[in-house]
């Protein structure tokens, strides 16, 4: 995420080079602009940064730090539209959200999406089917919420999205949870008939927030039917979608400043996990090549259950870290997503090459070969590796089809594996992470 972007910043930065050097200055402002633009940034976004990047710079003091410090500050008034949000929960629950977006933007899997980001921080959420037009929509939700292990609210007897509202808040009340996520009709295009059904729908919820998916592939038409959206029924914030198969990436940068509504949620793939929440200050790190370890740390503690790490800590403590618990680990790094979300969050490593980039756990060869590995154990070899003499490992290596080198190169790699879990299980293993990644 964020790569053309952050090559456009990184480039520029690299041209200032000395302190009171006006010519450095433009040079850096010129490839600036012509990156930005190349990039898909709306060009009146482009020139208004630019125009204060150079402002700003000059009044400090023509320099390094000065452009970063410039930089910075642009980048944090331009994203930064109504303060850092992600989601906002209402004093008393539940907090109501009305999800928008026309037919294809992605609103529905969004909704499964953001349930899962809600759920991962122990929240009870409720999904309501009130997308009534679309006639696979209830069914894609059922599929989702059955997935993600989240209730849905349907009503098969009527046809009408207020009444299903109506009776689905009535519903949420009386089981206390925490979040309400309906899911509304979309179309083709903007229509008055659909405004209509969305007014009344939100007379109805009367929701504490409104959001609006737009799917970023559209481009410039993401910004305008938002802002349509946006004066037409009122929205609270805007979900990008197919973020990860824009290329490009510039209506991001604009988006939030453009429409005047904040820019809440990336959506970056079909997987339920594959949402990101988009936090100005954080996305300014990313987008300058500095990273987001705050961001990385968010998401690793999302995909990891407390109770199981913490036993999974004082074994590794004790040295009693075994396959199975290998085997549980790499099944919990497949939930944090691809990697190139997990690169892009940390410093120095936006620009790593695209094949580790793209590196997929889920369907990795070395996966899959670690899982045969482990299946073809026995209970007391994956309990304790110890056991794994070279005659047992001959008998593993036909058992699953691999080769002994294969084997002996998984062992090696899990029992690495152990050494770094034991290093950073300690009292101070969070810091020496961070400042391992700068
Ligand atoms: P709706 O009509 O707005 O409810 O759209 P859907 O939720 O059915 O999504 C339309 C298509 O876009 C589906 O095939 C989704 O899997 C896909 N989609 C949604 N969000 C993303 C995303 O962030 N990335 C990618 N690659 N595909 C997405």
């Amino acid at each position: 995420m964020f790569g053309t972007l952050t090559d456009s910043f990184t480039n520029a930065i690299k041209k200032i080079r000395f302190h009171d050097d006006a010519k450095a200055l433009s040079k850096a402002l010129t490839e600036l602009k012509k990156n930005l633009l190349k990039a898909d940034v709306n060009h009146k976004v482009v020139k208004e940064l630019i125009q204060q990047v150079e402002l700003k710079t000059k009044a400090a003091g023509i320099g390094k730090d000065q452009f970063l410090n410039a930089l910075r500050e642009t980048l944090n008034e331009l994203l930064d539209v109504g303060g850092n949000k992600g989601f906002v929960f209402a004093p008393n629950p539940p907090t109501v959200i009305l999800m928008t977006g026309l037919q294809g933007s992605g609103k529905t899997t969004t909704t499964g999406k953001l349930a899962t980001y809600l759920k991962n921080k122990g929240k009870k959420v409720l999904i309501v089917a009130a997308d009534l037009q679309r006639l696979a929509a209830v069914e894609q939700l059922r599929q989702i919420t059955q997935q993600i292990e989240v209730e849905l609210y349907e009503d098969e007897a009527t046809k009408n999205p207020v009444d299903v509202v109506k009776s689905a808040l009535e519903y949420a009340n009386s089981k206390i949870f925490d979040v309400v996520l309906i899911d509304t009709a979309g179309r083709l295009a903007i229509d008055d008939e659909l405004m209509q059904e969305l007014e009344n729908v939100k007379k109805a919820a009367n929701p504490d927030e409104i959001f609006y998916v737009a799917d970023s592939l559209t481009g410039q038409d993401a910004v305008r039917t938002a802002t349509t959206f946006k004066e037409k029924i009122g929205i609270d914030g805007v979900i990008l979608s197919k973020y990860d198969g824009d290329a490009k990436g510039g209506v991001a940068l604009g988006l939030s400043s453009q429409v005047q509504v904040p820019l809440r949620f990336i959506g970056l793939g079909e997987k339920m996990e594959d949402l990101e929440v988009f936090l100005p200050e954080r996305i300014v790190n990313r987008l300058m090549g500095f990273g987001d370890v705050e961001g990385l740390a968010e998401k690793v503690t999302n995909v990891i259950d407390e109770k199981q790490a913490k036993k999974l800590t004082k074994k590794i403590q004790k040295g009693k870290f075994n396959f199975n618990d290998f085997l549980e680990q790499m099944e919990q790094m497949k939930k944090m997503g691809s990697m190139s979300s997990i690169m892009g969050m940390i410093p120095g490593m936006g620009n790593m090459s695209k094949a580790i980039k793209d590196f997929d756990f889920e369907n990795s060869g070395e996966l899959k070969n670690i899982k045969a590995m482990v299946s073809s154990m026995t209970p007391k070899e994956r309990e304790d590796p110890d056991l794994l003499n070279n005659s047992r490992k001959q008998r593993i290596a036909k058992g699953c089809g691999l080769d002994i080198v294969d084997i002996n190169r998984m062992i090696k790699q899990f029992k690495n594996a152990g050494k770094m879990a034991k290093k950073f299980s300690g009292k101070n293993g969070m810091k020496q992470l961070q400042s391992m990644m700068g």
